[in-house]
């Protein structure tokens, strides 16, 4: 299938319904598709050919969601650009995919003008903002206000449909090649196992750069659900706009639900239509689950694991508010594989391990990508053996619940011993006094490495070093506690909210005292 069939089946279906809702612009799905339709005609009309790449470099809005769907209309590939890269980032990225065309929206004009690199593949630069069309860049909404709506070119699904580049959070960003059958794929998959009816209003908190985004406002496109965007994450003004629109349906990241629940004067009542919390992309503590599970006790809260090089979800867990279930182990689980995955425990040769075993997750199937663009080398080794090699550190049960543990590359490895900096997060989190908290591994000369705690307050709570590490002591084995702790008034996240250790061990190093 292609990613635009979601439409089709909308249109006939809902078409009345809405489906974007950004700030009080909303439009149906019959308004949707005919803009999509205008949009992919009027970028065919600029002499752009299927299999060039569009870069869409913009917050998340109706116009995106249009653009994006566009160009997988017009048989385009998309590239959605991660805002938050600097101007280098995305000349860097335009030139990896050899992009030919990039639209720009207002938010994002300052960097791609601060862009000083030739670009020697870009021949058209698009305005997608609402002010004056800045000198150099064509304003596309003239262009498709007068375009004839073209017919959907209808991809075959091993056709290129996006670029997707991987979050960052432990290197460079890799640009990801998904076909339409890859995101198709994965689209059903996630349905088959976490039920998705039309009445979810959703909320895109995530930005459509990331598969999660992306494959939420595709999934809520086949089904005729609506899509509420907003252009980034204020906890503050997203409670307002999640009241006021009657959203049902949230996608989030762990630290972002912790930014809600810490946001002051924050009241969950507030928001009585929700019924779904979806979250994954970064382990979450404990602690997190079980405070957010109580804030929202009429809401279903469910686990997703995957990430781009699987085009989104491979693996969903409902959490049931049973309480034999809420004490038990499996709380901590990501859920069975999904229909669109096959998902093993290997040693570091391949080998696949007995249930219980811990090892690299790997993961086969329709929604594997394609391979990563323009990086053989990479490429053939993250699919060696025909499975995708996640990096990431799991655990199989004996009834193929998986358990993502921690990223293989984060592991600290002290005195002998492999610490998991996620349980340690999850055990210092769990002190009432701290609000988020990085573990990383330091160099030691002794030790090798040793385990060193960032750690943020909630505001206005205290929590001294020694009160930390005697909550860790009374909780987890000696060599698992940190050798010291840092307090700082925020992490450097990713724009996926993810903890970005790279730049904590880089700055860590340095400010590394307050030993414990
Ligand atoms: P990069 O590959 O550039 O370092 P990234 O891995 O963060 O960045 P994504 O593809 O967006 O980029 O994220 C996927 C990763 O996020 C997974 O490999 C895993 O490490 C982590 N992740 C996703 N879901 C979960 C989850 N439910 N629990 C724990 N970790 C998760
Ligand atoms: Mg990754």
């Amino acid at each position: 299938m292609y990613l635009t069939a979601g439409l089709h089946r909308s249109m006939q279906r809902h078409p009345d319904k809405i489906a974007t809702v950004t700030g009080t612009r909303r439009q149906t799905y019959r308004q949707l598709v005919d803009r999509v339709a205008r949009t992919a005609s009027a970028l065919r009309a600029l002499g752009l050919q299927p299999g060039e790449r569009l870069s869409v470099l913009a917050l998340n809005s109706d116009r995106m969601v249009e653009l994006l769907l566009a160009g997988a209309w017009a048989g385009l590939v998309i590239n959605p650009v991660n805002t938050r890269w600097t101007a280098a980032e995305v000349a860097y990225a335009l030139n990896d995919c050899g992009a030919s065309a990039l639209a720009v929206d207002d938010g994002l004009m300052a960097t791609a003008q601060a862009m000083t690199a030739p670009l020697p593949a870009l021949r058209h630069r698009l305005y997608i903002g609402e002010a004056q069309t800045p000198a150099g860049y064509l304003p596309l909404e003239a262009q498709v206000a007068a375009a004839v709506p073209m017919e959907d070119v209808r991809s075959a699904p091993d056709t290129l449909a996006a670029i997707v580049y991987t979050g960052g959070t432990t290197g460079f960003p890799k640009g990801v090649m998904l076909s339409h059958g890859n995101l198709w794929a994965s689209l059903l998959g996630r349905m088959a196992e976490v039920p998705n009816p039309p009445h979810y209003v959703t909320l895109l908190t995530s930005p459509m750069f990331h598969v999660a985004g992306l494959g939420r406002m595709l999934g809520q496109t086949i089904v005729g659900g609506t899509c509420v965007t907003v252009p980034s994450f204020q906890p503050q003004q997203v409670v307002e706009i999640m009241a006021r629109e009657g959203v049902n349906d949230l996608v989030i990241v762990p630290s972002m639900l912790q930014m809600l629940l810490d946001t002051p004067g924050f009241d969950p009542q507030g928001l009585p239509k929700l019924e779904r919390i979806l979250w994954g992309a970064a382990p979450i503590t404990l602690p997190l689950l079980r405070r957010a599970l109580a804030a929202f006790p009429q809401v279903d809260f469910i686990h997703v694991y995957g990430m781009t090089e699987t085009s989104a979800a491979v693996s969903t867990l409902p959490i049931s508010r049973d309480p034999a279930f809420l004490e038990s182990e499996r709380i901590r689980s990501a859920g069975p594989a999904g229909l669109s995955a096959e998902i093993r425990i290997a040693d570091a040769e391949g080998h696949e391990l007995p249930a219980g075993t811990h090892g690299e997750i790997l993961v086969r199937g329709p929604a594997v990508m394609m391979g990563y663009w323009g990086r053989e080398e990479d490429t053939r080794k993250a699919l060696a053996g025909g499975w995708l090699h996640t990096g990431d550190g799991g655990v199989m049960d004996e009834h193929g619940y998986l358990y993502v543990i921690d990223r293989i590359k984060d592991m600290v490895i002290t005195g002998g011993e492999n610490v998991y900096p996620a349980e340690v997060e999850s055990t210092i989190t769990s002190h009432p006094a701290v609000s988020m908290c990085a573990v990383i591994g330091l160099p030691h000369e002794k030790w090798g490495e040793a385990v060193h705690a960032v750690v943020v307050l909630k505001p206005g709570m205290q929590a001294t070093a020694e009160e930390l590490a005697t909550h860790c002591r009374e909780r987890i084995s000696g060599y698992k506690c940190p050798k010291s702790y840092e307090f700082r008034d925020k992490l450097p996240l990713t724009a996926a909210g993810k903890v970005q250790k790279t730049e904590l061990r880089k700055t860590a190093q340095a400010s590394a005292g307050g030993q414990a």
